[in-house]
């Protein structure tokens, strides 16, 4: 008699906890997939994500081919499907990788109450991150709140792990009932489609993990603790979206960094790691204070009196708001479902503290446009910036569009590449173009309110009206 495995945001054959103990039980593995729209609900994946997942898909399914396999895809609820191939099949248990979104968790307590019914045992083990939610805590046995001491705590266990090897030929089934083509799955209707050919941008998958990785060693490593906020350069990974479907564990990335960097790196190395610790730190926030996809960790800014604006809202979505690092990022992430990081933060703050528009509004749309679309990293990276997260930048801290493109896009290169029609401005103005006399906007072919808009909003009078907005949502009853 067969077990099942049932892959979910773990779309890989190596160092896979859950799916070794499949293989180990010594039954024949069925892997399957399900397509489950209803299960996320509010949280159903994007487009760009709904793009990443069915190329990840067919990756899977390739690597499963190789071994002799064949990975069963079916759509509908996850508790039904798996219930009736269980009877199709005799599966007397399923393995799974845990997941930490709450519907999610849902998912598992629902199906384990189902399964338990059936007499079919669920076994549901950690697999996505280096450490698992709940088993790091401070000394008083609370969840920690603030990144530093999390990640002090958690650096100095960081484990020398032996990667769990990919299942072999002959530990899957060879017959499995019938699914469909993963690769035929719709996007959604949606206004957003890939305006360009994401295919030649990014591999979903394994080996598209792999290389990207191998990329990075070799080319972006060495630096990255400069470079990794510079825009117009590729000085980071790009694995977001391979991690955020489980195609890469991230225990395997800490274990190449350690085996296969160059020299000289150590403190690139050490920055980098501390990145994955901020992936992991949002998850283990989301997994003790689930509220938080939605609601701010801090209860003080339930009050906060933001500006629901739908036109300023559109403006920023569409980057034609006038500042040119805010465009450049917002047209960056509708050409390719990614936006750099150092720039989500400029555009993030723009609209929370210069259009005062509520964060949400912001990490809906970042949910529906990017290829690694994370609830725990973006409702976490939305919180720290809007000042509300738990452990998050003060509100005050207000960044200045303009200094933060001249600081980090000193040549402009990031903004000519998103925002042409103002490639051939000056770099002293490039950040700034209302400051340049209309003769010598003219003369780059500008024309402030026709090629490119007039600014939005002033800054100086916009942070002036976030800081009185701060102040109102402490005052209030
Ligand atoms: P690298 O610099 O190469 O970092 C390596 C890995 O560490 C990343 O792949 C990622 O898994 C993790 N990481 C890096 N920076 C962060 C960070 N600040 N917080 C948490 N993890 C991090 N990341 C997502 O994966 N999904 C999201 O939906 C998401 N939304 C964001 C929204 C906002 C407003 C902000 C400010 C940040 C968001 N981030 C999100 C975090 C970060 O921007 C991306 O993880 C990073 O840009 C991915 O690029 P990279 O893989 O080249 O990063």
């Amino acid at each position: 008699t067969p077990v099942i495995y049932w892959f979910r945001q773990d779309l890989r054959l190596d160092d896979l906890p859950a799916l070794h103990a499949a293989v180990e039980s010594g039954a024949p593995v069925i892997p399957c997939f399900i397509i489950d729209e209803d299960a996320p609900q509010k949280w159903a994946p994007g487009n760009a994500s709904r793009w990443w997942l069915r190329g990840s898909l067919g990756a899977l399914a390739k690597a499963i081919e190789k071994r002799q396999g064949t990975l069963l895809v079916r759509s509908g609820c996850s508790e039904d499907v798996l219930s009736e191939l269980i009877e199709e099949t005799g599966a007397y248990a399923v393995y799974c990788s845990q997941a930490y979104e709450p519907w999610n968790r849902e998912l598992e307590e629902r199906l384990g109450a189902r399964l338990g019914r059936l007499g079919v045992a669920l076994h549901c083990l950690p697999g996505s991150l280096i450490f698992t939610p709940g088993d790091v805590l401070n000394r008083a046995g609370l969840p920690f709140k603030v990144f530093t001491p999390f990640w002090r705590h958690c650096r100095s266990q960081l484990p020398e792990s032996r990667l769990l090897p990919a299942p072999g030929v002959g530990a899957f089934a060879a017959q499995v009932p019938t699914g469909q083509d993963p690769e035929a799955w719709p996007l959604a209707s949606s206004s957003l489609q890939p305006v360009e050919d994401w295919g030649e941008r990014w591999t979903p998958g394994a080996d598209g993990a792999l290389s990207a990785l191998d990329r990075f060693l070799n080319e972006a490593l060495s630096g990255y603790r400069e470079d990794r906020d510079i825009p117009a350069v590729a000085g980071t990974s790009r694995l977001s979206p391979h991690l955020h479907w489980g195609e890469i564990s991230p225990r395997h990335v800490a274990q190449v960094l350690r085996t296969d960097a160059p020299g000289d790196t150590e403190d690139d190395q050490e920055k980098f790691l501390a990145e994955l610790g901020w992936r992991e730190f949002n998850q283990h926030l989301l997994f003790h204070f689930p509220h938080i996809d939605e609601q701010p960790f801090k209860d003080d800014f339930k009050s906060m009196p933001w500006r629901p604006d739908a036109d300023a809202f559109e403006a920023w979505k569409a980057g034609l708001t006038g500042y040119p690092i805010v465009d450049a990022g917002m047209r960056e992430l509708r050409a390719t479902g990614f936006m750099h990081n150092r720039v989500r933060m400029i555009c993030a703050s723009f609209l929370t503290k210069h259009l005062l528009v509520p964060w949400q509004w912001g990490a809906r749309w970042f949910w529906e446009t990017l290829v690694d679309a994370d609830l725990a990293n973006n409702s976490g990276g939305w919180q720290w910036v809007a000042g509300c997260g738990a452990d998050a930048s003060p509100w005050f801290r207000i960044f200045n569009p303009v200094l933060q493109g001249k600081k980090f896009d000193p040549e402009g290169a990031y903004v000519r590449h998103w925002v042409p029609e103002l490639a051939a401005l000056p770099d002293r103005s490039l950040h700034a173009p209302w400051e340049l006399a209309p003769l010598l906007l003219a003369e780059a072919d500008v024309v402030l309110g026709e090629t490119y808009p007039h600014p939005l909003v002033d800054h100086a009078t916009a942070r002036a009206q976030a800081l009185e907005a701060y102040h109102d949502r402490s005052s209030a009853p």
